[in-house]
């Protein structure tokens, strides 16, 4: 996440995107037990795993369809922001003649306070299902952050959202919560990941994105998204999500070993 991207842990992260590329070389980075965990982290652990199995255990599925579910986890992280002393801000708009909300809590920035950092997760589910990876173990990892930087003191605002509606059919609509939290915005450009999505329809039989995947994750061994429908929408099919990391050389690296499959001797 954006907010615990400062800059010396940008690069231990850069380190991290090199030894998981190497890894796919299929030599562990790590073996043996894991070490014990800090009292500190006995404590986030006990925290992310009490919010997920609230979330996804108790409240379950939550959307338009779930709405009552819906409402019921936006009074809960509005309760839990103002729990830990947080101002609570909502903002709402109407969908499908329902009133939804991006909900959001902030740290006011000490000398640039007009540059926030937002730090989001969403907290609506896929039909039919409770959500707990994607994404409330997001929102779980939000409150945590939210917890642990209560007391900082930082120089860029730093702004927790939890957004409403990412999920289809609203995802990429004006109706996403994310989107709606934007309208006015002016974005300075990111420094962290970058999406493409190119189109490889040529590239593989039948323009099968998904097979163009395997292709790839085999003889390149390198793992990109295909762009199915039920994750990016109608208008997807044929092309692959490619997330830019920081690093040049990663990116480079990635794409040598792409070169053989898309270019073929
Ligand atoms: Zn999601």
């Amino acid at each position: 996440m954006v907010a615990v991207s400062c800059d010396s842990r940008r690069s231990r992260y850069r380190n991290c995107e090199r030894h998981l590329l190497h890894d796919q070389h299929a030599r562990p980075v790590f073996s043996g037990p894991l070490p014990p965990l800090s009292s500190a982290e006995v404590v986030i652990s006990g925290n992310l795993r009490k919010t997920v199995t609230y979330l996804a255990g108790n409240i379950g599925e939550r959307n338009i369809i779930a709405y009552p579910q819906l409402q019921a986890t936006a009074t809960f992280i509005e309760s839990w922001f103002k729990g830990l002393g947080y101002e609570v801000k909502s903002q709402e708009y109407v969908v499908q003649m329902r009133k939804v909300r991006n909900i959001s809590a902030e740290i006011q920035g000490t000398t640039t306070s007009n540059e926030i950092i937002v730090v989001a997760a969403h907290y609506d589910t896929v039909y039919d299902c409770p959500g707990a990876d994607d994404n409330t173990s997001g929102i779980a990892a939000l409150f945590e952050l939210a917890r642990l930087l209560r007391d900082s003191h930082p120089a860029r605002t730093i702004r927790f959202v939890a957004f409403v509606n990412e999920e289809p059919p609203w995802f990429q609509t004006g109706s996403m919560g994310s989107l709606a939290a934007l309208a006015g915005s002016n974005i300075q450009p990111l420094q962290g990941t970058y999406v493409i999505f190119p189109c490889v329809r040529s590239l593989t039989p039948n323009g099968d994105a998904a097979a163009f995947c395997d292709r790839l994750r085999h003889e390149s061994r390198v793992a990109l998204v295909p762009g199915l429908p039920r994750w990016f929408g109608p208008g997807s099919e044929g092309h692959v999500r490619i997330c830019f990391a920081t690093s040049r050389a990663i990116l480079q690296e990635a794409f040598d070993r792409m070169e053989p499959v898309v270019n073929p001797r």
